[in-house]
């Protein structure tokens, strides 16, 4: 059948807007890989930097890897994509932020967890850090007691394909039992005392991470061990700043 000009014209522009958007998108997918690639460097040289505070000199590579492979991007608005692969924090919206992603990656490294470890968050924010632990064990469990901001996470963490996470609304002041025990508990707002609930889900060998101290105070990185015989140790890692960890009260 012959087609008219401008049914000719019409499937050109269609197919010239098509191509654009996909060789749109490869672009912008290069650009993102290119500077999250940036980021590690970045990332590598304050660890170097802070070997002190950390005992090490470099993070275990299964880390970094999960750092290089978690895009960033998608887990702020797009205004600010631009920015995503700059090692700084990002508001998220509701007065959270996105943690710095050498934060993410100390704190990640820090608690030692194991391909078949379980671990708990408690923040959810973005959802940035839960797909950072999902990228390096079986479960995840998070708890985030803003609900649009566990909604919106819950929805993004499904569309980029994370099986293993499990989000959940609520106060993570009290863990979550149904899961518990955990081998590994990373807390990402600031608390004034370590919530004795999530000391009680710890297993005995497992690892907490949180920063505690409060809310117009520097905090401090806490790195706590439960000991086999259930008591704990804790380890003063570097001065931190998050945002303050709140109570379903408030
Ligand atoms: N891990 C997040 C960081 C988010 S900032 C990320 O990767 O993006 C810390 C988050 O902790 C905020 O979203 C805040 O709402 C949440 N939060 C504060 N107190 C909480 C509590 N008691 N229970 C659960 N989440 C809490």
């Amino acid at each position: 059948m012959k087609q008219s000009f401008s049914a000719r014209l019409i499937i050109y522009l269609f197919s010239a807007c098509l191509l654009g958007s996909v060789s749109g998108l490869t672009f912008a997918d290069d650009e993102y890989n290119k500077k999250r690639m940036e980021l590690i460097r970045v990332i590598e040289d304050d660890v170097r930097e802070t070997s002190l505070y950390l005992d090490k000199e470099e993070l275990d590579a299964r880390v970094m890897k999960a750092m290089a492979d978690v895009p960033r991007h998608e887990f702020v608005r797009k205004s600010l994509r631009s920015h995503a692969y700059e090692n700084r924090p990002l508001p998220i919206g509701y007065g959270q932020t996105i943690s710095q992603p050498y934060i993410v990656a100390i704190m990640t490294d820090l608690i030692k967890v194991k391909p078949g470890s379980r671990v708990l968050e408690i923040g959810t924010g973005s959802g940035y850090q839960a797909a950072i632990l999902a990228e390096l064990v079986d479960q995840v469990f998070t708890i985030e007691i803003i609900e649009p901001l566990s909604e919106q996470a819950r929805a993004l963490l499904k569309r980029l394909g994370y099986t293993n996470i499990q989000v959940k609304y609520g106060d993570g002041y009290y863990g979550w039992l149904e899961h518990a025990p955990y081998d590994a508990i990373v807390v990402t707002a600031a608390a004034s005392h370590i919530p004795p609930p999530l000391l009680d889900q710890l297993k005995p060998g497992g690892k907490m991470i949180i920063p505690v101290g409060g809310r117009f105070m520097t905090q401090e990185l806490l790195l706590i061990d439960k000991k086999p015989d259930g008591k704990h140790q804790t380890r003063q890692i570097l001065p931190v700043s998050f945002v303050p960890f709140t109570r379903e009260q408030e």
